[in-house]
């Protein structure tokens, strides 16, 4: 970061501003809306800088500059169309460490004016740090349209009850869930709709009835984090992730996603790798039960979908018999995610009318599936943990009647930036893996559906 961004209460301070031409106008009409008390030198000036001096807005010298005006100073700005001028106010403002700005020359400045989004009390800066103010400003143009004037409203509201709320509840973390379900429900929906009074109203209402001890309660959200690319997430995993106070994540989570959560959440990894445990199942129910004990808001982060061999129940079962509150977010599971990012249609009209999602783990080398539901035909079949197993796999499977040539699919990290998809037989597919080496997590979708993939893939992985 090259620029500190700070909000700087000027009201009432001396600023100077050298020069009196349109681009001083401007700057000194900044300063006037921050409310500092603002002097513009300048021998002669623009329509726009005589409009602030007429409306009494800004004091006007009508000279040129001289050092004794920075005397009293908070900062000043030198936009004069003279650079020796500027220089001049730079070396002078140095010299009493005052800040300064120099108009379009960012090695003569001490800070930059950003691009500024104004919905006070809420003010939005943006800034390039000087190499784009166009990119900047275009920006802006954005959230503006993203964050109506009304959120300005909403902020006064809030800033008007702070106090009341501070005093009705004594504890910080129960005032961010008192605010955060104000603004995240009627309150907001009613302000932001220009219906302030009725906004005010359920506000008053809501802190009139709400109780401290109600705000103390711990949460467990058991949330499915997709099967990498973070585009995939829901609208609720995000909105839960950003109100969490801890997050237990494994490591199917991809990093990308796990930037989501809220900055301030503490991060504890409790993965489970195929060769070793982590930490123990029974350990992490107990860690979830314990956290929400304490009256945490908890974020069980999990790849794919929770209840999906995410054992997502068995988590839920140790809370629901101790009555603790949870929620439960779906979350785009690997067979999904890893079909359509590979161009493989689960079903289709001409190749598969059904779709049957099996675990491959090994148990004591063996695999105990339902093998003659497995080879039916026009079926799809996605294993999931089926990389260390593939070669009993495919070997059961031509056992019980599936074809040597029945179309295989490996897709390795599917929907990330490593995606990788191989396509073989049943019959040779062990040999392919042994070859490439896949890394997991990978996929194995088997069925005649596979053969689309040469003609449906689409999503291009920068290498
Ligand atoms: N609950 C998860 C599955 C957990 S089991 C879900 O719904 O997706 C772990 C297995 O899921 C891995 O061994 C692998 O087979 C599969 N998997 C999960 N994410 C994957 C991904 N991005 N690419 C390929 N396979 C994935």
């Amino acid at each position: 970061m090259d620029y500190l961004p700070i909000f700087i209460d000027l009201k009432n301070r001396p600023c100077l501003v050298v020069g009196g031409g349109e681009i001083a106008a401007r700057k000194a009409g900044l300063l006037v809306k921050a409310q500092a008390s603002v002097t513009i030198v300048a021998p002669d000036v623009s329509i726009s800088t005589q409009t602030l001096i007429d409306d009494g807005k800004v004091k006007w010298v009508n000279g040129l500059f001289s050092d004794d005006l920075l005397t009293g100073c908070s900062l000043v700005i030198a936009a004069t169309d003279n650079e020796q001028v500027n220089r001049e106010v730079y070396q002078h403002a140095k010299k009493n460490n005052i800040l300064v700005n120099v108009a379009d020359c960012p090695e003569l400045c001490d800070f930059i004016l950003p691009s500024i989004l104004d919905r006070s009390p809420i003010v939005i800066a943006v800034s390039s740090g000087g190499k784009s103010p166009i990119l900047a400003r275009q920006l802006r143009a954005r959230l503006e349209t993203l964050i109506p004037p009304a959120y300005g409203h909403l902020a006064e509201m809030v800033g008007r009850y702070r106090q009341a709320v501070q005093a009705k509840l004594p504890k910080l973390s129960m005032r961010r869930r008192f605010w955060e379900s104000v603004l995240q429900g009627k309150v907001a929906d009613h302000v932001l709709a220009g219906r302030d009074q009725e906004g005010e109203a359920i506000l008053q209402a809501l802190l009139d009835k709400t109780q401290p001890e109600q705000l103390q309660k711990g949460e467990v959200y058991l949330v499915g984090a997709g099967p990498g690319d973070p585009e995939l997430l829901t609208f609720k995993a995000l909105r839960l992730m950003q109100q969490a106070d801890i997050v237990f994540y494994d490591r199917l989570v991809s990093k990308e996603v796990l930037a989501l959560v809220r900055r301030e959440a503490e991060q504890v990894y409790v993965g489970k790798q195929r060769a070793w445990h982590t930490v123990r199942q029974e350990e992490i129910n107990q860690l979830l039960l314990t956290h929400a004990q304490q009256g945490k808001r908890v974020l069980r982060l999990k790849g794919g979908d929770p209840f999906i061999f995410g054992r997502g129940g068995e988590e839920i079962e140790t809370l629901a018999a101790e009555k603790i509150p949870f929620q439960v977010v779906p979350g785009i599971t690997a067979a999904s995610g890893c079909s359509s990012y590979a161009g493989i249609p689960l079903t289709h009209r001409d190749y598969s009318q059904s779709c049957t999602f099996v675990t491959g783990q090994l148990k004591q080398g063996e695999l105990d599936l339902n093998w003659p539901a497995l080879v039916q035909p026009r079926q799809t079949i996605v294993v999931y943990m089926g990389l260390a197993g593939l070669p009993v796999l495919t070997k059961k499977l031509q056992q019980h009647g599936l074809s040597a040539e029945m179309p295989v699919a490996l897709v390795q990290q599917g929907t990330t930036s490593q995606q990788k998809v191989w396509i073989s037989t049943i019959a040779e597919i062990a040999e392919v893996a042994e070859r490439e080496q896949p890394v997991a997590p990978t996929l194995v979708i088997i069925g005649e559906v596979v053969k689309l993939h040469n003609s449906l893939s689409w999503f291009e992985v920068n290498s």
